[in-house]
């Protein structure tokens, strides 16, 4: 496996070295004339390390996989997130269910997809939204951000470059009270409540994630029926044993029922905005996909598969015959 970005981040280490350089308590007199340059001081606040962070992984699939909220990592020399509204706990195990699921696709595909992993906790960095609510205000975690957004950004487009187009797949994880899989695309429960009819003559379709592939699917497939028709992804894992919504068995959530549509790394990356890379935020409840070792096994098994049938029929990925 090749990192594909690095994992110490010299750039924040030097920022906050001159924070502390600014701050720290020196040892200059005043009116004592300069003496000759020496050694540089040493700052008395060590240098943030971010060594650990973010995990990143080359990959060799048009495929990005994603965990922004599944870190458990509370260093003590970063604030907590207190700003007003802000979301604080974290998506548990989903970590380790975007690991399983790369390796899974690897299994399935003999191509491995990119992997992107925040292991902070989100009470100190939510790896989902803009710099802003994302660092809590803390001016200290700006180079993280900027790295990590900037590395899935590079992933999307290196994968893209693998297969023309790029398929990039968020996994969180909600405790709302039906335990359903839920996919967001941008549309809001009210919109995915109207008919496909009124969704495919509206600029509905244009303004989800996987804008894109709802005009040049491989398969031909309409808009609305890759949204939650069979040879959608929730049609797919519907199929497979998993209850989703948005799919053919639960088009769209009730009125009163709560939905994730999708967050900022939806929008950021998926393709409403034009660009090659579609993308699909995948909310998973716990008990029997994320809670045990075995059942995060058993789903990413499940998910590899059908995003591998998901990149064949829609992307034409790969074009060889397999
Ligand atoms: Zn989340």
């Amino acid at each position: 496996m090749v990192a594909f970005a690095r994992r110490s981040f010299p750039r924040v280490a030097w920022l906050v070295a001159l924070a502390a350089l600014a701050c720290g308590g020196g040892s200059d007199s005043v009116g004592t004339a300069p003496s000759a340059p020496t050694t540089p001081t040493t700052p008395t606040t060590p240098a943030l390390d971010t060594t650990g962070f973010l995990e990143f992984v080359a990959g060799t699939a048009p495929l990005v996989i994603v965990a922004p909220h599944g870190g458990a990592l509370r260093p003590t020399n970063i604030p907590d997130r207190t700003c007003t509204g802000c979301e604080v706990l974290a998506d548990a195990n989903t970590a380790d269910l975007a690991r399983k699921v790369a390796d899974a696709v690897a299994l399935k595909l003999g191509q491995r997809p990119f992997l992107a992993i925040n292991h902070l906790h989100r009470v100190k960095f939510d790896g989902n939204r803009d710099q802003t609510e994302a660092t809590g205000g803390n001016a200290i975690l700006n180079g993280v951000w900027d790295t990590w957004q900037t590395s899935l950004d590079s992933a999307r487009v290196r994968a893209a470059r693998i297969g023309g187009r790029s398929l990039y797949i968020e996994l969180h994880g909600h405790a709302h009270a039906i335990a359903r899989i839920e996919l967001g695309y941008l549309l809001s429960g009210s919109q995915l409540r109207m008919t496909d009819s009124a969704l495919a003559i509206g600029q509905f379709l244009r303004q989800t994630s996987i804008a894109k592939l709802a005009t040049d699917a491989r398969s031909g497939a309409s808009g609305t029926a890759l949204l939650r028709g069979a040879p959608s992804l929730g049609g797919l894992l519907v199929a497979a044993g998993y209850p989703t919504v948005p799919s053919p068995a639960d088009v769209a959530p009730k009125d009163g029922e709560s939905y994730f549509t999708g967050g900022y790394n939806t929008v950021r990356h998926g393709s409403l905005n034009g660009g090659v890379t579609d993308a699909i935020q995948i909310e998973c409840y716990s008990t029997g996909i994320r809670d045990t070792d075995a059942n995060r096994a058993a789903f990413a098994t499940v998910l590899a598969n059908a995003l591998a049938e998901f990149l064949k029929k829609q992307y034409g990925w790969p074009t060889a015959a397999r």
